[in-house]
């Protein structure tokens, strides 16, 4: 009952804040910063070093965090007085008996999916899971509270953090990616949601079931989470369910942004400070960096994401000031790097362009992944398509041209590579860690 009245204060809050400009927005962000850190600081030993001898005002002059050094310094970090080992054994517990009740003084710790290996951890007290719930609602209900929304889930399996919402005017049913499909469709079926939550790689599966008929669902909205966009995927999630695709733009590190009614994506400036660190000229491309301006238990000050962010060429026509997106362009640790042609250097491709040359080579193309083994050898896997691979390994080929790279030994794969139903999708990896490179791209 308090988490429902917390949530729907949440709600109706983040409902009202709208901002006329981005002078407004910034002076808002500044406001929320100062508050922050008077409520950050005394507790977190490790944000104070960050600050030494700076003032608060200076915040955006501290060092960056990025995911190695908030697991190296947890325990000082967060404001729980909670250990990295007890967070984990907590956390690994309830993964293994998938049962997720269990908290550790009253805060939820989850683990991230860990897709670059190593694993990350979350804290949430009650107060900030309430708040997710309540922005991620105002965001993403196109209809409000009050429409009797049922809305199906489907996350890895995150616990606590998204079993908050159950309200007399809204359902909110979780599903554990693990669970195998058929269950899935005795709940959808049961449940019948008319707003559908989850990885683009599920939704692709529950695609291909609308269009058998096997299954009917009378969604008015569908949001995809978790997993970096392909157009590809874009276009039969659209297409089965005859609607633009919505998205969620999160991470464990926060909720970082949300389409409008346009289906143009947005970043959530009203909730976190995004610094932006070019990586393309032109401000083009972007890594941000963030600062979360409620999460107090597990603090999120200019912390450096994973991810690539490609900004929206012209405002939207939503009209807000909130700063839109083109796309998230996958994860830094996917670039792909060759060796340069001449000297010792590495040349940067950026998932986009490998993705855009498979695409484009052949468009009978319906699936496909490219891992990059090692410097010199790329891995393809193609689906739709037996003749397409000479086309395309050419486009690849002449994209390492372009790039004054060397050319990569392109192999064809046997087969698609296995994944865990609980592992993100990644069609375009890099399997190696190039031994120059080391921290963010420089
Ligand atoms: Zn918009």
């Amino acid at each position: 009952m308090r988490d429902s009245l917390t949530t729907l204060f949440r709600y109706w809050e983040q409902r009202r804040r709208v901002f006329a400009s981005r002078d407004q927005l910034e002076h808002f962000q500044e406001k929320q910063v100062r508050r922050l850190l008077r409520r950050v600081v005394p507790g977190s030993d490790f944000t104070r070093e960050r600050f030494g001898i700076l003032p608060w005002e200076e915040w955006q002059r501290i060092p960056v965090m990025d995911k190695p050094m908030l697991l190296q310094h947890f325990d000082r970090l967060n404001t729980g007085g909670i250990s990295r080992e007890e967070a984990f054994a907590v956390a690994r517990q309830a993964e293994r008996t998938r049962d997720f009740k269990p908290q550790l003084q009253g805060v939820t710790v989850g683990l991230s999916s860990g897709t670059s290996g190593r694993q990350g951890i979350f804290l949430v007290s009650r107060e900030e899971r309430c708040r997710w719930a309540g922005t991620i609602l105002a965001k993403m209900l196109p209809r409000g509270l009050l429409a009797g929304e049922r809305v199906a889930f489907f996350l890895r399996a995150g616990g606590n953090l998204y079993e908050t919402v159950r309200t007399r005017c809204l359902q909110f049913e979780f599903f554990d990616l693990m669970d195998e499909m058929e269950r899935h469709l005795s709940r959808l079926k049961r449940l019948l949601p008319t707003i559908l939550i989850g990885p683009p790689s599920l939704l692709v599966e529950l695609s291909r079931l609308v269009n058998e008929g096997i299954l009917h669902l009378p969604v008015v909205r569908v949001i995809s989470v978790a997993e970096v966009l392909d157009p590809l995927d874009r276009e039969v999630i659209e297409s089965a369910f005859g609607q633009v695709l919505h998205q969620v733009y999160q991470a464990t590190e926060g909720f970082l942004g949300a389409t409008c009614s346009f289906g143009v994506l947005h970043l959530n400036e009203d909730l976190l400070i995004f610094e932006k660190e070019f990586i393309e000229a032109g401000e083009g491309r972007f890594i941000p960096i963030i600062t979360d301006l409620f999460r107090i238990t597990l603090p999120i000050i200019r912390y450096r994401l994973d991810d690539i962010l490609v900004p929206r060429r012209g405002p939207c026509p939503c009209g807000s000031v909130l700063l839109a997106l083109d796309r998230v362009d996958g994860r830094c640790d996917d670039v792909f790097y060759w060796p340069a042609l001449e000297g010792a250097g590495w040349r940067r491709i950026y998932p986009d362009f490998i993705r855009k040359a498979v695409v484009e080579a052949d468009g009978a193309v319906r699936d496909f992944r490219v891992r990059q083994l090692s410097p010199g050898e790329v891995e393809l896997s193609l689906e739709g398509a037996a003749t397409a691979f000479p086309r395309v390994s050419e486009a690849l080929l002449a994209l390492a041209r372009r790039n004054q790279a060397q050319p990569p030994v392109i192999r064809l794969a046997n087969g698609f590579p296995t994944r865990n139903r609980d592992q993100k999708l990644r069609r375009i990896e890099r399997c190696f860690t190039p031994e120059a490179v080391s921290g963010p791209l420089a």
